[in-house]
């Protein structure tokens, strides 16, 4: 965006609560690995609700194996 920058170099902000954006994919789980790369891809660009979202869904996800 076009934001004024008046410092050279701004702190990167960190989350409140960092259990937030917390979540433990699941080894050969498709869903998990895709919400991963979208919790990361919206942290790369400072968009935390939507990391948060895709951390809530990894917390919450079955982990339904693959058999
Ligand atoms: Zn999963």
């Amino acid at each position: 965006m076009t934001e004024p920058s008046r410092f050279p170099a701004p702190p990167v902000e960190l989350p409140t609560d960092p259990w937030l954006i917390e979540g433990t994919p699941v080894n050969g789980c498709d869903v998990c690995r895709a919400l991963t790369r979208q919790r990361k891809a919206a942290l790369d660009r400072g968009d935390r609700s939507k990391a948060f979202e895709a951390a809530a869904e990894i917390r919450k996800h079955p982990h339904r194996r693959r058999s």
